[in-house]
């Protein structure tokens, strides 16, 4: 087992949220069982997950499947017309049931699009290997002390479409705490693909949380120490 301990400092601030409140703010996270604002484990390891697909372009399922669909989106419009229901990436346990269900028109549809990156991928893929996909189990566990954050409410967000329908803008609230947590990795392969993720959050190519477009989320991460 390898012990892997990783920390986020943000640079800008992040907003780990649900729904809007009726009064147009954008509340950070907390539950039932946690009165106060706080991140889930699950949110740091899908954080990790998408730093490692981008680590990884050439063997993503995530990103061979969406690059793959987008060249070919004109010929997937002709025969699903209703674009909403145009799925715009796969994983490997989504390829597994179009392969089970090849029958069905729908996916008849992507698996003629994406026939030749099925037979190349190796599945599941890299990304799916450490960190688990379908009934695939992974290879890592986060291991995180849910605790109270500090947050800051940052007012009159002039997000277009709520700038609209609210001349005051939106309220949001932000947190800057850095986030300190332990990866335990099952092999060298994990311990390989959570070092590229950590280099990859350093370029800013993925954000925490919400309103990443907006500035919010830009953290660095580091790994503090690491231990067999
Ligand atoms: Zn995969």
């Amino acid at each position: 087992m390898i012990k892997l301990v990783i920390r986020l400092e943000p640079s800008t601030g992040y907003v780990i949220s649900g729904e809007p409140s009726p009064d147009r703010k954008v509340e950070f996270n907390a539950s039932i069982f946690y009165s106060y604002p706080y991140i889930n484990p699950s949110t740091i390891k899908g954080f990790l997950r998408s730093a490692a697909v981008y680590g990884y372009p050439d063997v993503s399922c995530e990103i061979l499947s969406s690059k793959t669909i987008i060249s070919n989106i004109d010929r997937i419009k002709k025969k699903i017309h209703n674009e909403e229901q145009i799925r715009l990436s796969f994983m490997c346990s989504d390829i597994e049931d179009l392969l089970e269900n090849r029958n069905s028109r729908e996916a008849s549809v992507y698996l003629e699009v994406l026939g030749d990156i099925i037979r190349k991928l190796k599945r599941p893929c890299k990304v799916c290997r450490v960190f688990g996909n379908g009934s695939v189990k992974g290879k890592l566990r986060i291991i995180y002390q849910i605790r109270p954050l500090n947050t800051t409410e940052i007012k009159g967000l002039k997000f277009s479409r709520e700038y609209k329908e609210n001349r005051e803008g939106l309220s949001v609230m932000m947190s800057k705490d850095p986030i300190e947590f332990t990866v335990l990795c099952e092999d060298k392969e994990c311990q390989e693909v959570i070092k590229r993720a950590v280099s990859v959050i350093n370029d800013s190519v993925v954000r925490l949380g919400r309103f990443k477009s907006r500035g919010f989320g830009i953290v660095n991460a580091k790994i503090v120490s690491m231990s067999t």
